[in-house]
């Protein structure tokens, strides 16, 4: 299977281009922050619990996101692999991933970067702010979230540049531009 996470901060065009990439490369797209925000719009127990935390741009704990994992990855077939889309998001998800791939014989392949400097991902989260209403998209939340990724999530490039398995390209420009730019790193892997 190719199991692919693409890496970035908040507002870096992860979701936009996972839904591209998915369709393209018949992956099935897996993104956490969808999935908390379909449970709370549900108001389901998970949603009621994860509200407070996403509203005030903090991370949830580990342990939820094992398990909306595990159900996640059991939920697609006939796909050739995965899109993560903000996950893992920390170093414990990172290996929590890895294990779970391993029971099915499986690893991450690839995790590959979306670079977009730091003032150009607020004004766009500000932007999205207007057009979807996000309430995590205000600008206290949005300096917040970019904290929580540079000391939380950013240490994992780290973790998957020992593996050899770490890549970044451009994630400035039209979003045609940025998924050619993201295709020609995936097609020699798939
Ligand atoms: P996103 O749409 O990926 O930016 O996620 C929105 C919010 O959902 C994040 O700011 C977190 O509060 C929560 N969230 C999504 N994915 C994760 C994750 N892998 N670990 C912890 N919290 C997450």
């Amino acid at each position: 299977m190719f199991n692919f996470i693409l890496f970035g901060p908040p507002g870096s065009g992860k979701g936009t281009q996972s839904v591209k990439i998915a369709e393209k490369y018949n992956l099935a797209h897996i993104s956490t922050g969808d999935i908390f925000r379909s449970e709370i719009k549900n108001k389901t127990e998970l949603g009621l619990k994860v509200q407070g935390i996403i509203e005030k741009g903090e991370l949830v704990p580990d342990e939820l996101l094992i398990e909306i994992l595990d159900n996640a990855l059991q939920k697609f077939s006939g796909n050739v692999g995965f899109i993560f889309d903000g996950f893992p998001r920390t170093a414990q998800q990172a290996e929590d991933l890895d294990r779970m791939l391993a029971r099915k014989n499986d690893c991450v392949s690839m995790v590959l970067a979306l670079d977009v400097n730091e003032e150009e991902i607020i004004q766009r989260l500000l932007k999205r702010a207007i057009a979807e209403g996000r309430k995590d998209d205000t600008e206290d939340i949005i300096r917040n979230r970019m904290n929580v990724y540079h000391t939380q999530t950013s240490p994992l490039i780290a973790f998957y540049q020992k593996q050899n398995k770490f890549k970044a390209v451009n994630g400035v420009g039209s979003i045609e531009d940025i998924f050619g730019n993201i295709c020609l790193e995936v097609e020699p892997m798939i």
